[in-house]
């Protein structure tokens, strides 16, 4: 028996579909069998994308699933004040810098730059280009002036110096249902300069991500696939911020008919539809694997 404290982390941006349930159900089933805690976060960092009725929608579906959650529940969109702690003190050791570039220059600039060398561009792990690094070169003058001035700008870690403030190995650990662990090299370089202040909130979600796994404890990430390069640049700013890294399970995604990924985007079927047209909690369970 551990002691660990599991998560789960949805963005209150749509109704939740099986893919959510069956990352809370896997989360609170690893707690059950650790022995541990099982806590929700809600992820309402967009202030324009999330939305109080989806809030409480979560909270509902997942009940309906037979969780529990502790409460009071944290939400991001309360701890603004801290994340813009946490780029102060970046700001502060010289590893964050603000970046005046919207994506539009940024895909103007990348666009010249691989038309020039007939080359590609490189991309990071998502497929957006790396930051050209065209904001690093401005003098402290220039950033005064444009910051007195009220341009919009994001932060991005100025990813050379933070590699020499926290000088790797870059490590973490996941671990498997079965209980086996396996060790990973991080690489964070791949990120390139990536923003971790964005132009409308503090943080952007590896900021705010890992300063939440920080204040809430978390021993275990268990979370979706397509978060697994991610962590590269989560263990990077655990390194920066002093914290430990907790271990971490990416889990495969719960696909639909023709293979693609669940997405609130792509329209798929939400659990209140489901519970609407019959389906009961554990028919659901049952299906994704749990009993
Ligand atoms: N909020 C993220 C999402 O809904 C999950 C973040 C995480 O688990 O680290 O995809």
């Amino acid at each position: 028996m551990i002691d660990g404290i599991f998560r789960f982390a949805p963005s209150p941006n749509g109704r939740l579909h099986l893919g959510h349930a069956f990352s809370a159900l896997l989360n609170a089933d690893f707690a059950r069998r650790f022995g541990g805690r099982f806590l929700l976060r809600i992820e309402d960092l967009d202030p324009l994308r999330s939305r109080p009725d989806f809030v409480a929608a979560i909270e509902a579906d997942l009940t309906w699933l037979g969780l529990q959650f502790e409460t009071p529940v944290m939400r991001q969109s309360r701890r603004l004040d801290l994340y813009r702690h946490g780029i102060d003190a970046l700001e502060r050791r010289g590893i964050t810098y603000p970046c005046f570039c919207s994506r539009g220059m940024v895909a103007a600039d990348v666009a010249a730059r691989e038309l020039a060398s007939a080359r590609p561009w490189p991309r990071d792990p998502d497929g957006a280009p790396l930051y050209p690094r065209n904001c690093r070169a401005l003098t402290s003058i220039e950033i005064a002036e444009r910051l007195a001035a009220g341009m919009p700008h994001v932060w991005r870690l100025n990813l050379d110096a933070a590699l020499a403030a926290a000088p790797g190995p870059y490590r973490f650990t996941t671990f498997e249902r079965n209980c086996e662990s396996r060790l990973h090299i991080a690489e964070p370089s791949r990120w390139g300069d990536v923003v971790i202040g964005r132009r409308d909130v503090a943080a952007s979600y590896h900021l705010a991500v890992v300063m939440d796994d920080e204040s809430q404890g978390i021993t275990h990430v268990v979370r979706g696939a397509d978060l697994l390069a991610a962590t590269d640049i989560h263990v990077l700013l655990q390194m920066l911020f002093g914290y430990r890294t907790p271990q971490y399970h990416h889990h495969d995604l719960v696909r639909d008919e023709s293979g693609d990924k669940l997405a609130k985007s792509r329209g798929s079927r939400s659990l209140a539809d489901m519970r609407a047209s019959g389906c009961s909690a554990s028919e659901i369970r049952a299906r994704l694997g749990f009993p």
